[in-house]
């Protein structure tokens, strides 16, 4: 019987590794290997595991099965360094860095992360965790194999361990690391886990079934060999070479059957799996009418996996037959690279395409890229990563904490996003961010797998400019909330100030008022609860002074005093009727301002906002900011005859091939249509590419089009767009 602990011997020694790694690596980089495990040694000196054994037997052990996995010499000396930064306090990152490079450093700075991970409530979020662990490490899958090394180790050592721990440590392996194993093709890990886990968490079970098993070890020995030996005739008498193999399925398998369909053990039929390894797939099938017509197949258990790959690439013939002995009999039929890809998953296909690239500097590769073009090149939606291909190209990108909680986001959220996420405090406290130890701007897209950091300041606040980038709405809602409080205490100055000054050109006191009550009176009377709320109202333009004057001063002394004040002279237009809109006669209207963010030019759809103290703002109808502001302030504006008088300063922005006379080409049509420049900034881009901005004096949109559709005419040039803010 194949036993889960043939897979690793007693004690792994560095040489077993190397030994291993030479087996399937043509050129593998022993020094490399060698230095790994000298600093190993070195720090984890003086540590021990439970068991008694030294610390460092577990790193060389996870490097050995990382071997076992046929991965490359960066992936196994990573094993070997894998606890250290964690572990040792004589090691960091930078330690790392410098002896072993980047690769290797990130590496083990990926294993650290998922460590660090917590899976808190693992029945309801089996599925949502697998996609944090593998969009987390999306960007190298290598992190995932070291980590699936590092858990099977720690598995095979688990009886040291204290029996709670033991407990869900094994219920976290059967939950997340056995299915994330199956996920990635990787039969014997999986198998592995989920025997080594069935042992902890069902130890009755496990052992029935051992002691069952050894009981018809002898007979079925001797079964095995019947079979092999009718079916090595069969191939024989047709001229087919094969490998035949027949082997116990796993305990864990054998318990779940009898399980999912409530049999007894001896009820248990097919605990043998006989196994054909053919040159070709046509000799599979071949093979497989053969078996059927010496043995009478069983309806339904025919499964053809080669026409139709498993979601982790499993490819196979699977049937069963009525045996000799009128017994199930299960027999798969595969290829010698479908049997590579059945045991190693996702690194057999690494290493096929490995083998098939030119590149010499074979151990260096980038998992991520690998898997993108896999998925690029294969159309059919049942392969390898069928199931992954949606999560790698969701919606959702999952980033760190600094306390290394996997956080999921919508696609192209921001540092802001995750701030607010933490607490409404930092996110509106927050100045800067970082991403993996990196300054990165506040709109700066969060990637899968980053490491973020807020930066707060205490006296900073919320910006409007956030809404034009967050994505959650979490973070909109608590900017949009903070802008209303803040315009709220601005309006009650506003208001406090402007009804104050009305007030003393009829010698009255606002102080006096308020304390005999008439404010109190007058609010009431236009519905508002407290003299702060009209305030606020009048301050924002919803109550004009004059109705609140009406109540205090005689209607001949009102008439007769200064009419008009420079507030009400500034709502007059939004008294006007809805459907007629205000003209903008120039540019320089006291009453317009342009919006910076958008810069409007003349001739485009426009669309006007009341701002206190500043008259209406004019933003592009398009504008981003503008759709955030609020709609009551909201006023229909159109240029007038007298717009376009000016010229209004935009920029643009030319992405062009960085080549001699390009320049020249783009001023000299700019200067075709008498349009002046005013600056000219280039931005050198990689393959050779540039980024050049105008800032440039527009008359009008017909003008600016014009331009940027000349500008796209030459030859060099890939796009010509006006940029905003
Ligand atoms: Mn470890």
């Amino acid at each position: 019987m194949q036993s889960v602990d043939s897979i690793l011997p007693k004690k792994v020694r560095i040489d077993d590794v190397i030994r291993e790694v030479r087996s399937y690596l043509e050129n593998p980089d022993l020094e490399l290997i060698r230095r790994g495990y000298v600093f190993a040694m070195k720090h984890h000196e003086g540590q021990w595991r439970k068991s008694g054994a030294p610390y460092v037997d577990h790193p060389v052990a996870t490097s050995y099965l990382l071997a076992r996995m046929r991965l490359d010499a960066v992936t196994i000396t990573t094993g070997l360094l894998h606890d250290t930064v964690e572990d040792c306090a004589t090691v960091d990152s930078e330690m790392v860095k410098e002896l072993f490079g980047e690769e290797i450093a990130s590496l083990v700075e990926g294993v650290t992360k998922i460590g660090q991970m917590q899976f808190s409530s693992l029945e309801h979020q089996q599925a949502e965790n697998f996609k944090k662990i593998l969009m987390a490490t999306a960007r190298d899958v290598r992190v995932i194999l070291i980590k699936l090394a590092d858990r099977l180790h720690n598995m095979f050592t688990l009886e040291y361990v204290a029996r709670e721990k033991r407990e869900r440590i094994a219920r976290e392996t059967m939950e997340i690391y056995v299915p994330l194993a199956h996920r990635l093709g990787m039969q014997w890990v999986k198998t592995a886990l989920e025997d080594l886990s069935f042992r902890f968490l069902n130890p009755r079970a496990y052992y029935d079934l051992v002691l069952r098993l050894s009981r018809g070890r002898k007979e079925r020995e001797k079964y095995i060999e019947e079979v092999l030996a009718l079916l090595k005739d069969l191939l024989g008498q047709h001229n087919i070479q094969g490998e035949i193999s027949g082997r116990l399925k796993s305990i864990h398998s054998i318990y779940r059957k009898m399980q999912a369909q409530n049999l007894e053990f001896e009820e248990v039929m097919d605990i043998i799996a006989f196994r054909i390894i053919l040159a070709s797939v046509a000799e599979c099938y071949e093979m497989l009418g053969l078996i059927h017509s010496l043995w009478k197949p069983i309806p339904g258990r025919f499964k053809d996996y080669v026409a139709l790959p498993k979601a982790n690439m499993y490819q196979s013939l699977h049937t069963t037959v009525i045996g000799l002995k009128g017994e199930r009999m299960e027999v798969q039929l595969r290829t010698q690279e479908m049997h590579r890809v059945a045991m190693f998953g996702i690194a057999a296909h690494w290493r096929y395409k490995e083998g098939a690239a030119t590149d010499k500097d074979g151990q260096k590769f980038d998992w991520l890229r690998q898997l993108m073009e896999w998925h690029r090149e294969t159309e059919d939606p049942r392969a390898f990563l069928a199931g992954l291909k949606t999560d790698l190209f969701s919606d959702e990108v999952y980033v760190f904490t600094p306390k290394g909680d996997v956080l999921a986001f919508p696609k192209g959220a921001t540092p802001v996003d995750f701030a607010y996420r933490i607490h409404t405090q930092v996110g509106g406290s927050c100045v800067g961010a970082k991403a993996n130890g990196r300054m990165v701007p506040l709109r700066y897209e969060m990637q899968s797998g980053d490491r973020m950091e807020i930066l707060t300041r205490k006296d900073q606040k919320p910006s409007r400019d956030w809404l034009q980038f967050v994505k959650t709405s979490t973070a909109k809602q608590k900017i949009r909330a903070y802008l209303k409080e803040e315009e709220t205490e601005r309006s009650l100055a506003a208001g406090h100030t402007i009804l104050e000054k009305e007030l003393s050109r009829y010698k009255l006191s606002m102080g006096k008022l308020e304390k005999a009550g008439d404010l109190l009176r007058i609010a009431q009377k236009y519905n508002y609860h407290a003299v702060d709320a009209m305030l606020a109202a009048i301050g924002y333009g919803k109550l004009s002074v004059k109705y609140v004057l009406q109540e205090l001063v005689e209607p001949e002394k009102l008439e007769a005093g200064p009419v008009e004040s420079a507030i009400d002279r500034l709502l007059k237009p939004l008294k006007r009727k809805k459907s007629e809109s205000i003209k903008i006669q120039g540019i320089d209207d006291v009453l317009f301002r342009m919006a910076k963010c958008c810069s409007p030019v003349p001739g485009e759809a426009i669309v006007g906002f009341v701002t206190r103290g500043r008259g209406i703002t004019v933003h592009t109808a398009d504008c981003a900011i503008a759709a955030t502001l609020d709609d009551e302030r909201r006023v229909e504006v159109e240029w007038g005859e007298g717009g376009g008088q000016k010229t209004v300063a935009t920029t643009i922005a030319v992405l062009a091939q960085d080549r001699a006379g390009i320049l020249a080409a783009i001023t000299s049509a700019i200067g075709s249509l008498e349009i002046n420049i005013h600056e000219i900034h280039s931005t050198n881009l990689e393959d050779n590419n540039a980024e050049i901005h105008f800032v440039l004096e527009i008359k009008n949109i017909q003008q600016l089009q014009k331009m940027l559709a000349e500008i796209g005419k030459i030859k060099g040039v890939q796009s010509a767009r006006r940029l905003r803010g």
